[in-house]
C-alpha cells in the first residue's frame, strides 16, 4: 500500500481547506474547539453550507447527488474538517439510511427521500433498540400490522416501544425495525419501516446522560398509522437491511480525523499544563503513554484506509474490528485528557457545555468541557452494537469460533 498521497489528492486537500476557511462560520468553530453542546440549528448550519457545495454525500455515488469521491478524498475531507472545527454532518440520513434506500428502497422512496437527507429537509434517528433487545435485537418486539382502514384502504398499524433513541427530540422521520410476522424465526418476520415523527401516537420520553445532556430518548408507538409504501424492500426482510446499515454505521464511526484532532489537542494541553515545575509533556511517564496511543492511532489509520479502499459492504469483521478499536481509543484519549487536566477536570458544570456559565472556569478553556465529554463517551463503547459484541463477531468471523 502506497501511503504518500496522490498530487490529485494534495490538490484535492488544497481545495477542501480554501473552502472550509471561506465557509466554516468562525463561531461554529469555537464551539466544536471548545467542546461545547451544539443545537439542532448549528448541525444544519453547516449541513446547508456543505449541501450548498454539494459535498453532504461524501460517500454517496453521482447519480443519487453524492460526490463520487474516493475514499481517500473522503478521509481527507473528515480529516480537514476535523482539524478545522466543523459540526460533523449528522450520520442517521447520510450514513446510515440514505445507503439503505439506495440499495433496497423503491424508486419513489429514492426520489422522495435521498435529495431531502442531501438537503438537511429530514433529520433522521435510527429505531433499532428496544428494552430486552439491545444486544440481542432480533429479539425486538414493537409489532407493525396491515390492516384497512373504514375506505378500505390499507396501512401498517405500529405498536411498541424503542429505546435510546439518539436525538429523536429533533428527527422528522424515524427508519424502524419492526416485527412483521410473529409466527416466523426471529430474524426472519421482521421488516424495515420509514415513520414520519409527526404521526399520532408517537411520543418521546428524555433520557438525560451521564454528562446531564438529552441525547437519547424512549419512543412510544400507540397506534401509529404508516403508510404501506413506507416499507422499505420486502416485507419480513428488514433483518437483512439492518445487517447493511449497520455495516456502514461502524466503519463511521472510527472517527479518525476527529480522534487525530483529540490527539493534538491533548498535546497542546500537556504542553501548557505544568507539572512539578515543567511541561507535563515533557514528563516521561506521560509523553510514553502519548506515545503509545499516537502510534495505536497511526495503526488504526492505515487499518481504517485498507477498509475504505477494500470497498466493502455489509457488517463484516472489519467494520466490527474498527468500531471496537476506534472507540477504545476514543475512550484513552479522553481519560489521558483528563489525567492532563488533573484537579481542573473535577468541578464538571454543564453549563460550560452550553456555553452559559457565569464566571470563569479555573482551567484552560479548552479543559472546561473535558470531563463532560469523558463522561459523554463512555457510550462510545456501547451503542452501534456494544464492543463485546464486536468481538463476538470478530471471533465468529475470522476465527471460526
Ligand atoms: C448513547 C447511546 C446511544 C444509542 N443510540 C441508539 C440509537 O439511536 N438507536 C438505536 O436503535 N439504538 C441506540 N443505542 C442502543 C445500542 O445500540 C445498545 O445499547 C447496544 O446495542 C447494547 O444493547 P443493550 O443496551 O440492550 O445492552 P445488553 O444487550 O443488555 O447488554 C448489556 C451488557 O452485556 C453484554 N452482553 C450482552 N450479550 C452478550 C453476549 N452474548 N456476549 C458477551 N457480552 C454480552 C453487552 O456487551 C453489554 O456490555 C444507543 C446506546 C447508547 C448507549
Amino acid at each position: 500500500m502506497d501511503l504518500q498521497y496522490s498530487p490529485e489528492h494534495q490538490a484535492f486537500r488544497t481545495e477542501v481547506r480554501a473552502f472550509i476557511a471561506r465557509a466554516l462560520p468562525p463561531e461554529l468553530a469555537h464551539k466544536v474547539h471548545l467542546h461545547l453542546r451544539l443545537s439542532k440549528q448549528d448541525y444544519l448550519r453547516w449541513h446547508t453550507i456543505v449541501a450548498a457545495q454539494g459535498w453532504v454525500g461524501a460517500s454517496w455515488p453521482q447519480e443519487y447527488g453524492g460526490t463520487g469521491w474516493d475514499p481517500i478524498r473522503r478521509h481527507i475531507w473528515e480529516e480537514e474538517c476535523a482539524q478545522a472545527g466543523a459540526p460533523i454532518i449528522m450520520p442517521f440520513g447520510v450514513n446510515m439510511v440514505g445507503p439503505v434506500i439506495m440499495a433496497f428502497g423503491s424508486p419513489a422512496q429514492k426520489a422522495h427521500y435521498l435529495p431531502r437527507i442531501l438537503s438537511g429537509e429530514d433529520w433522521w434517528c435510527q429505531g433499532y433498540s428496544e428494552p430486552g433487545a439491545g444486544s440481542d435485537l432480533a429479539s425486538l418486539r414493537t409489532r407493525a400490522e396491515k390492516v384497512s382502514g373504514q375506505d378500505g384502504s390499507q396501512y401498517w398499524l405500529v405498536n411498541g416501544q424503542k429505546t435510546w433513541t439518539t436525538l429523536a427530540q429533533h428527527a422528522d422521520m424515524i427508519f424502524c425495525l419492526v416485527r412483521t410476522d410473529p409466527q416466523a424465526r426471529k430474524q426472519e418476520g421482521i421488516s424495515f419501516l420509514l415513520i414520519d415523527m409527526k404521526s399520532p401516537g408517537i411520543t418521546l420520553r428524555p433520557i438525560h446522560m451521564l454528562d446531564e445532556e438529552h441525547e437519547v430518548n424512549e419512543v412510544f408507538f400507540d397506534n401509529v398509522k404508516v403508510p404501506l409504501e413506507n416499507l422499505v424492500g420486502a416485507e419480513n426482510r428488514g433483518w437483512t437491511y439492518a445487517k447493511y446499515l449497520l455495516g456502514h454505521e461502524r466503519t463511521g464511526i472510527a472517527v479518525i480525523g476527529r480522534y487525530k484532532h483529540d490527539l493534538a489537542a491533548l498535546k497542546r494541553l500537556a504542553a501548557r499544563q505544568q507539572n512539578h515545575g515543567r511541561a507535563l509533556l515533557q514528563d516521561p511517564l506521560f509523553s510514553a503513554k502519548l506515545a503509545s496511543l499516537e502510534i495505536e492511532l497511526m495503526a488504526l489509520e492505515v487499518t481504517v484506509l485498507r477498509t475504505l479502499c477494500s470497498q466493502h459492504q455489509g457488517p463484516d469483521a472489519k467494520a466490527s474490528l474498527l468500531k471496537v478499536r476506534g472507540t477504545e481509543l476514543q475512550q484513552a484519549i479522553y481519560e489521558l485528557q483528563m489525567e492532563a487536566i488533573g484537579p481542573y477536570g473535577l468541578p464538571f458544570e454543564p453549563d460550560y457545555l452550553e456555553g452559559r456559565a457565569e464566571a470563569p472556569h479555573t482551567g484552560f478553556a479548552d479543559a472546561a468541557a473535558l470531563a463532560g465529554r469523558y463522561l459523554n463517551f463512555r457510550k462510545a463503547s456501547i451503542y452501534g452494537g456494544s464492543n463485546e459484541i464486536q468481538r463476538n463477531i470478530i471471533s465468529q468471523l475470522i476465527l471460526g469460533l
